[in-house]
């Protein structure tokens, strides 16, 4: 369980993502609906775009999108180094160019935790430097040695300064090092020197074969404090989340259920539906029997296919309530089944279910969140 000043969160959970103060195509009062307890917001769009003037001047990021339960923001060194121009990396920061109209911007340590402090997000994160993968050893030793460098100063800033709207401000550590087990651990060893409220994997879900995230998955777990939540940044398919719960994880966001959504596949308890597919064309039966959210207790899979046949709006955002329903619905059902003490059981069942209808339709996903 997370505890925030905007509410309690069980765990393990998904944070859906609301890239620029929005999730796409579903409102807040339909998050509410559909059980999100955490969504994630992403400070550098906010910050390039409206700006933290705008945002200071709404009361911060809640009041501004009217999401009254807990945020999570990043920092926005992802984002930097994947979508902007990055024109230069320091000691210091970055430099970069916004992929919006180019212009210059500077972001360090400090400045990440005081545009998070004006967001005013339940829980705050370190900018750290995302390496590329793959990444040799030198280059990622280099990079996770200055992540943590740059994670004190955030802690530092962050203990300096305090929350703008009354509500408490956590403040995550960022564990780097690539695929190599050496850095995971330092980099695991150090944060936890520092002292952070929570701890997340960051630099996974990049490329590397599903092994390599497990793999360092379990080792960052081992060596993280057992009181303290974990968050696996930016993982992923269903099979993913269930084998990294198995491993000690308790957070997660990701872009695949909207994103996915959006391109007309659905998640179901027995496997994707690619609605596009003919055979869908008079199946008057929901998506998922067993969900409870409003597009299956509402449309039929004849119906919904004719929404994306026909490039209708509400296509886009039925199956955007639908897949969020179901990654919620997995977290809190993997929940349950780890408080009956039947989570290998409950696993097991779900993996081969998860495998078992449609056509295992390719999935859109580029590495963690982006500007899609
Ligand atoms: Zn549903």
């Amino acid at each position: 369980m997370l505890t925030t000043d905007h509410g309690d969160v069980p765990t393990p959970v998904f944070m859906p993502v609301g890239t620029q103060g929005a999730v796409k195509a579903v409102e807040p009062r339909e998050l509410e609906e559909l059980g999100a307890a955490i969504i994630l917001g992403n400070t550098y769009h906010l910050y390039l775009r409206p700006g933290t003037r705008i945002l200071q001047g709404a009361g911060g990021l809640h009041r501004f999108m009217a999401w009254n339960r807990p945020i999570l923001t990043d920092s926005g060194g992802y984002q930097v180094f994947s979508l902007s121009d990055l024109r230069g990396l320091s000691e210091e920061g970055v430099e970069f160019r916004s992929h919006i109209d180019g212009s210059p911007h500077r972001l360090t340590p400090e400045g990440a935790v005081d545009i998070q402090r004006t967001l005013g997000s339940d829980i705050m994160m370190v900018l750290d430097e995302c390496p590329p993968y793959p990444c040799d050893e030198e280059y990622a030793s280099r990079s996770m040695n200055l992540s943590l460098r740059w994670a004190r100063r955030c802690k530092e800033r962050a203990d300096s300064t305090v929350p703008l709207y009354g509500s408490g401000q956590a403040l995550f550590g960022i564990i780097q090092g690539s695929t190599i087990d050496r850095l995971r651990e330092a980099s695991t060893r150090g944060l936890v020197d520092i002292g952070f409220d929570g701890y997340a994997i960051g630099g996974l879900s990049v490329g590397e074969p599903a092994s390599e995230m497990y793999r360092i998955t379990e080792l960052c777990t081992a060596a993280m404090p057992v009181n303290q939540p974990r968050y696996l940044m930016g993982v992923g398919t269903p099979e993913n989340i269930l084998e990294s719960i198995d491993r000690g994880i308790d957070m997660f966001d990701c872009v695949l259920p909207t994103r996915n959504g959006r391109n007309a596949l659905f998640f179901s308890r027995s496997g994707r539906v690619n609605i596009r597919n003919a055979r869908y064309e008079d199946d008057f039966g929901p998506i998922d029997p067993e969900c409870a959210c409003y597009t299956c207790r509402t449309f039929s899979r004849a119906y919904l296919r004719h929404l994306f046949k026909a490039r209708e709006i509400a296509g886009l955002q039925l199956a955007s309530i639908h897949n969020l329903s179901f990654y919620c619905w997995l977290t809190r059902s993997a929940r349950e089944a780890i408080l009956a003490g039947r989570y290998h059981a409950w696993k097991t069942a779900m993996l081969q279910s998860l495998n078992g209808m449609d056509e295992q339709t390719p999935l859109t996903h580029v590495g963690g969140d982006s500007a899609s």
